[in-house]
């Protein structure tokens, strides 16, 4: 068996022309503002790329560039200009944010009406009652590709790898939503030596983690849908955390990294972003 490719790519592209549709249905130019606090070419290279995306879908991307050395009551200062203007319908903080700021505090001082990460307390406590309009971009993400593979998710064994706040606990709560089945494991899991018997009794298996080839290929149970986000550069190759060569060989359906997840998780925040301009207008 081989598994078939889960592209986010062209997934990306048929939303994307709905996002275009729906922006120019709106009637004014929806603004996002990307902050940066300090320099960080990691940072600014993937606000350009947002730019790009932003720009293409007729969304107008303005960059916010502070001094590293603001302080948390200035960047908060900062955040709520913003929130009070009219013109600007989202706003996103820039990751890695200077050692000496809270970005968990900082995240929840900007409004949740603005909020296109959809990570302010108040979007993520939505999720819980199945209310969210505005959704984690990375789990939104994963939403789609699952739902582009025909899968009825009621009554699935979904295990996830992985529970941080931007991925694993918001994926948690909207599968939980679609009645399947969710076991959320972690580095507690690997350390008390039971990921291996999790993983392989996945009927879906998502693994959020960042260590590449933490996921056996041959743990992976026969005909399961593999959804890989991690991220890792080795050498001069991106990898995910699932051995994937081997995992091909034994899932339905795998994304690729890159281009799997990744090119999603921008569409995400543009589509946050409409919703976020309909939820003002
Ligand atoms: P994080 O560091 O916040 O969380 C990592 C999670 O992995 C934690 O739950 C931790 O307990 C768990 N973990 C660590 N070691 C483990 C082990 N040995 N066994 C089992 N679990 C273990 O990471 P994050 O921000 O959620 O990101 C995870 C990965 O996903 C990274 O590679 C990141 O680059 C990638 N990522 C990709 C996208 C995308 O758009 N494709 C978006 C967000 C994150």
């Amino acid at each position: 068996m081989s598994a078939v490719l889960l592209e986010g790519k062209p997934l990306a592209e048929n939303i994307k022309s709905a996002i275009k549709q729906e922006v120019q249905a709106l009637g004014f130019l929806p603004v996002l503002a990307s902050v940066i606090a300090g320099e960080n070419a990691g940072a600014e290279s993937y606000a350009k790329s947002q730019k790009k995306s932003a720009e293409n879908l007729g969304v107008e991307y303005q960059f916010h560039k502070l001094d590293a050395a603001v302080t948390e009551a200035g960047l908060i200062e900062y955040i709520e200009g913003l929130n009070a203007d009219k013109k600007v319908n989202g706003i996103i903080i820039q990751m890695p944010l200077p050692a000496h700021i809270d970005y968990k505090k900082i995240s929840s001082y900007i409004s949740p009406l603005k909020d296109v990460e959809g990570m302010h307390p108040e979007n993520i406590g939505k999720i819980l009652f199945g209310k969210a309009k505005i959704i984690p971009c990375t789990p939104a993400g994963v939403m789609e590709l699952l739902n582009s593979t025909g899968v009825d998710l009621y009554g699935k064994e979904v295990v996830i790898v992985g529970h941080s706040e931007i991925v694993g606990k918001p994926l948690a709560l909207l599968l939980l939503e679609k009645f399947a089945t969710v076991t959320v494991c972690h580095i507690g899991t690997s350390k008390a030596g039971k990921l291996e018997e999790h993983v392989k009794r996945a009927e879906i298996l998502i693994v959020a983690v960042g260590k590449p080839g933490l996921i056996k290929g041959q743990w992976v149970k026969d005909g399961a849908i593999v959804i890989d986000v991690g991220i890792n550069r080795i050498a001069d190759k991106i990898v995910g955390d699932v051995e994937f060569e081997e995992a091909l060989k034994k899932a339905s359906y795998i994304t690729p990294v890159p281009g799997g997840v990744g090119p999603l998780t921008v569409t995400m925040l543009m589509r946050n972003l409409i919703e976020a301009a309909k939820i003002q207008s």
